[in-house]
């Protein structure tokens, strides 16, 4: 994908850079490169690694288009850093979600060029944090770390499972360059090019000794390696495992030992803002149960169909994900809520979705969902828009409400001391009552273990009682 290119250093670049999609898209000069050259004059060849994990705040910033369209998932972002952390391990570093999710709607921001980009980080970094931008197309890259804009941003096509973009990004943002730097602009000088015996290994490419020369600066896969010959004759072929170099995800695998040293002397020295808020805890959490509707029930409104399960401790919040496919593909909804209940109102009707929850906690993505439970919608709306209140100033829907769902009273004015709502079965025996909370307008009524038939929900509201009939399917 062709864009304009606003940076003169990038006209340098070669024809067939821009006749596809990049890997990367990021350009760091000599200078950007500054405290790594001096880092690695200094390095001795032991680091200052300690045992403690460093935990390493991320803003994330979800970008959709001028609609809201396109956004990454929530599943993916959470999953995406289960990875990184696990990519990250043996450098000691641990990231996590710094505070909410910065949603942009902004279809110049969803795709865009390097302008609306460095537009797009003034506007919304935040100080001290790691500012990620999840999009729809960065500039024609599978993501890119800007130095002048200090931020990330990642395609929302690169960051799935197993991606390796969001690692190789953040190398970038803690100094590593490119294991291939100097290659990325076509043939270095002679003593630029990294020689197999080590020789130059300190001033060539990405001045690493513990990386092995690599002058491919282009995707490549490690199941058909190139071979190239350095300055001295010798044949050899790049490292596929490295994530600073561009070989396919599924080849990468590690940060090297030195590349680790400078990222941790790296954050405790110019990234040392990074260090200054409140440590976190992460909180090993149980998983939650499924509560209503029990698994297959069938017929639920398309327009209103509640979903709960249990409460957890330690929960910062759930992700509740619904699919039309049992393998979750095809997402219908994908939301994170604190609450322990979702209304879900833009199903299509008449089909078969799946639904799961997995906990969200305090630095922690990384619980395994609760088994699905399947539900299937009607034809049938519920005909009742929320705010048409019936005549006598309440009502109770959905009606007819699935067995084991939620049934909601509504009222029009608040409840005060001495409110009562009843519920009858069709024999006339009282089965349930609650008083409402002073000052509420609604009230859930729980129809666990209801059997299918008629009820008669009645309400007691300063003084008057006025009933109404559900059926209970
Ligand atoms: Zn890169």
């Amino acid at each position: 994908m062709i864009r304009k290119f606003l940076l003169p250093i990038l006209l340098a670049a070669p024809l067939w850079m821009l006749a596809q999609e990049n890997y990367c898209g990021t350009v760091q000069t000599d200078s950007d490169l500054a405290w790594l050259r001096e880092w690695q004059a200094s390095y001795n060849g032991s680091g200052t690694r300690g045992s403690d994990l460093i935990y390493v705040p991320l803003k994330v910033h979800i970008v959709g288009n001028d609609e809201g369209g396109g956004r990454l998932t929530l599943r993916t972002l959470y999953t995406d850093i289960c990875n990184l952390n696990e990519q990250f391990a043996p450098t000691g570093f641990y990231f996590y979600i710094f505070g909410d999710i910065d949603y942009i709607n902004n279809s110049d921001y969803y795709e865009h060029d390097w302008l609306a980009g460095a537009y797009m980080f003034a506007e919304n970094n935040v100080t001290n944090l790691v500012n990620i931008y999840f999009v729809g197309d960065p500039a024609g890259n599978c993501g890119y770390f800007s130095p002048s804009g200090n931020a990330i941003a990642v395609a929302n096509s690169c960051a799935g499972t197993s991606n390796t973009t969001i690692a190789h990004e953040l190398g970038h943002f803690f100094s590593l360059p490119h294991t291939f730097y100097g290659w990325e602009f076509g043939l270095p000088d002679i003593d630029d090019q990294e020689q197999v015996d080590g020789d130059n290994c300190t001033t060539a490419a990405d001045g690493f000794c513990d990386t092995p020369p690599d002058y491919l600066p282009e995707r490549w896969s490690c199941f058909t390696l190139p071979v190239f010959t350095d300055p001295d004759g010798v044949e050899f072929s790049p490292d596929e495992t490295l994530y600073m170099s561009y070989s396919s995800d599924e080849c990468q695998n590690r940060f090297s030992e030195e590349q680790q040293e400078a990222m941790i002397d790296n954050i405790n020295g110019p990234r040392a803002g990074l260090l200054t808020w409140e440590p976190i805890s992460v909180a090993d959490v149980e998983s939650a149960e499924l509560l209503s509707p029990e698994d297959n029930i069938t017929n639920l409104f398309s327009n209103y169909t509640e979903l709960s399960w249990s409460s957890v401790e330690n929960a910062l919040g759930y992700e509740l994900i619904v699919s039309l496919t049992p393998t979750f593909t095809a997402i219908s909804a994908n939301i994170f809520t604190t609450d322990t209940t979702v209304i879900l109102t833009e199903l299509a009707p008449e089909k078969t979705y799946r639904w799961k929850v997995r906990v969200i906690a305090e630095g922690n993505t990384c619980e395994d969902y609760t088994e699905y439970r399947t539900f299937s919608t009607g034809a049938e709306t519920l005909a009742n828009d929320l705010t048409d209140l019936e005549s006598d100033g309440w009502m109770v829907f959905p009606n007819p409400v699935a067995a084991g769902s939620g049934l909601m009273v509504k009222a029009e004015n608040t409840w005060q001391s001495g409110d009562l709502l009843q519920v009858f079965n069709n024999g006339g025996q009282l089965i349930w009552q609650e008083q409402p909370g002073v000052g509420a307008q609604q009230h859930m009524i729980a129809t666990n273990n209801w059997p299918t038939g008629m009820y008669l929900v009645r309400m007691t509201m300063d003084g008057l009682v006025s009933s109404s009939p559900v059926f209970v399917q």
